[in-house]
């Protein structure tokens, strides 16, 4: 803690995962003194609660890591292509203990209040375990997928079974061995935990409210020989990384062409390769799949076509097939989901046109259906974005809650400040590529701007950072023309907070990270003129 100074620390540090992590190496590294709140009772962010089965990253894995080591990033072997929950929550713990960054936080602790006082210009914050602590910044490494999303239906407390959310999965894992079990979700963690859990269940029915588009992963061994020529020029391949458009994908083939302009069998061919490529690089089988709803229909009849292929049962493919429009939510990557269905003890049904009413004490109605489980998971999502920050009732200058402020949606600055809470900054906050780019390479990006402008803002003696009400609504605009030219606003995604009942309906993430990057850059460049001090 600093001496002589009316405050403890120089920042409070919000969140313990990849974000909270490494704003917490490199502000320490600069000299400042920081404090880490952390709920968890380790590092590790989204890896430490998501430990249903099945778990894997859909950025691959020589990607979804830290750059900012040289030493770290030559040392560390990944085994996988994509690799999995166990495997990145250890890549978490191990760069924790290389650069001792436990002894920064406290964990089991969570932020119940923060409070700007005007007059000291200082953050005061409070946790559920009765402390305040006051800071010069307020660092919100919060996460994207943080705050569980579970419906609030009827009956809840009367189910005598155990339920289960994939973002809070217990550490001890759950068997599932010879149980009557329900999923409730198929997006992105519905998707992967489905086929694991069906391994072991003794019957399994999923419930499906919209089908969703899934590649297959293609997941493989990393080979040492792929492994050491990356590794051989690390660097050349991280910049390729961050020069495509959600910075990853170094050293995958992009295919800018148009699927109109290709023949049929030309179609056929390209959308045959990017399956069997896997993952989420399928949208990038043909250059205009996230612009053109006519180009998009090509995938989304391709995919239709392997379910139609994969899955034997004529009806159960055809409530699997999705006739929403492919990307718009986030494509989901998997290992055999589909296949899943072709098990006789694997149910599908359909709650697009009767919901879920609610549970009982045996399991769940639908239709007027009663169906009976010994447990019940919940796939059923996150208060993407803001959800994490809103709940630490954040209070800036002059009294304004946040919530109250970004009551018709979250309003900032490059997605990194915003107006009235001076001091106080976002990694991979709303209005930043956020959740639609590379999170690591992003929170790195936020992470070393934050400090530099630190650094900058006190060499200079001025004691606050601000966002200008001017800037900040211009970016906003920015980011909506971003998203108005693509896809991306068609449907009810988590992007546009339309899962979460109440929510606004903004969309959130900026589209697009290099133009982003060259911005950052430029706000330096031009000595953060854009930005206002005192
Ligand atoms: P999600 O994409 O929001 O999916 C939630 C699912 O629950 C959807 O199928 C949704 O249906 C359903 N649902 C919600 N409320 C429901 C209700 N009342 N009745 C029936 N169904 C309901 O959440 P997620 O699967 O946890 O994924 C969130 C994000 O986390 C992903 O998009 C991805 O960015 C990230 N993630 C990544 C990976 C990976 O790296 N591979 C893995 C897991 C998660 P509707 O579609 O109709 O709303």
């Amino acid at each position: 803690m600093t001496v002589n100074n009316p405050y403890d620390v120089d920042a409070i540090v919000v969140g313990a995962g990849f974000g909270g992590m490494y704003m917490m190496h490199i502000l320490t590294k600069h000299g400042y003194s920081a404090q880490g709140i952390e709920r968890a009772s380790d590092v590790g962010g989204t890896w430490y609660w998501n430990r249903y089965p099945g778990c894997q990253c859909d950025v691959e894995s020589m990607e979804y890591s830290y750059q900012f080591d040289d030493d770290l990033q030559q040392k560390w072997e990944w085994t996988k292509r994509y690799a999995g929950q166990a495997e990145i929550l250890k890549y978490a713990n191990h760069v924790a203990d290389e650069f001792k960054l436990r002894r920064h936080f406290m964990f089991n602790t969570s932020v119940d209040g923060a409070t700007y006082d005007d007059d000291r210009e200082i953050w005061s914050v409070s946790t559920d375990t009765g402390k305040t602590i006051t800071a010069r910044f307020l660092i919100m490494a919060t996460g994207c997928l943080s705050t569980t999303n579970i419906p609030d239906f009827p009956g809840m407390s009367d189910f005598k079974g155990d339920t289960y959310h994939t973002g809070n999965w217990p550490k001890e894992g759950v068997d599932f061995s010879g149980k009557k079990v329900a999923v409730i979700g198929t997006g992105s963690s519905g998707i992967q935990a489905i086929p694991p859990i069906a391994q072991q269940a003794g019957e399994l029915t999923v419930f499906q409210r919209t089908a969703a588009y899934s590649i297959p992963a293609q997941n493989r061994p990393l080979t040492d020989e792929k492994q050491n020529s990356i590794k051989a020029n690390y660097d050349e391949f991280r910049a390729r990384g961050a020069m495509s458009p959600a910075a990853f994908g170094a050293d995958f083939a992009f295919n800018m062409g148009s699927v109109l302009d290709a023949t049929p069998e030309e179609r056929q061919a390209t959308f045959e390769e990017f399956w069997n490529y896997g993952g989420f690089n399928f949208l990038a089988s043909f250059g205009d799949l996230s612009s053109s709803l006519e180009a998009n229909e090509f995938a989304c009849e391709f995919v239709r076509g392997k379910i139609r292929e994969i899955v034997k049962d004529p009806a159960t493919a055809e409530m699997l097939m999705p006739d929403t429009v492919l990307g718009c939510k986030r494509l989901c990557s998997d290992d055999g989901y589909y296949e899943t269905f072709n098990s006789p003890h694997v149910h599908l049904v359909d709650v697009s046109e009767h919901p879920i009413e609610r549970l009982n004490d045996k399991g769940l109605v639908t239709n007027g259906t009663e169906y009976k489980f010994d447990i019940i998971v919940f796939a059923t999502g996150y208060d993407a974005l803001t959800g994490s920050i809103l709940k630490c009732n954040i209070v800036g200058s002059k009294g304004l809650a946040l919530k109250d402020k970004w009551a018709a949606g979250p309003s900032n600055y490059l997605g990194l400040m915003t107006t009235g809470f001076p001091n106080m900054f976002t990694i991979t906050g709303p209005g930043s590529p956020s959740a639609l780019a590379n999170l690591i390479t992003g929170i790195e990006q936020h992470a070393e701007f934050i400090t530099t402008l630190i650094k900058w803002s006190d060499a200079k003696g001025h004691t606050t950072i601000q966002a200008d009400q001017l800037q900040e609504d211009q970016w906003i605009e920015t980011v909506n023309t971003r998203a108005s030219h693509t896809l991306y606003p068609t449907c009810n995604s988590w992007y546009l907070g339309a899962n979460v009942p109440g929510k606004p309906r903004v969309f959130m993430p900026y589209v697009g990270f290099p133009d982003y990057s060259k911005k950052l850059k430029q706000v330096v460049a031009d000595d953060y003129a854009e930005f206002t001090f005192a």
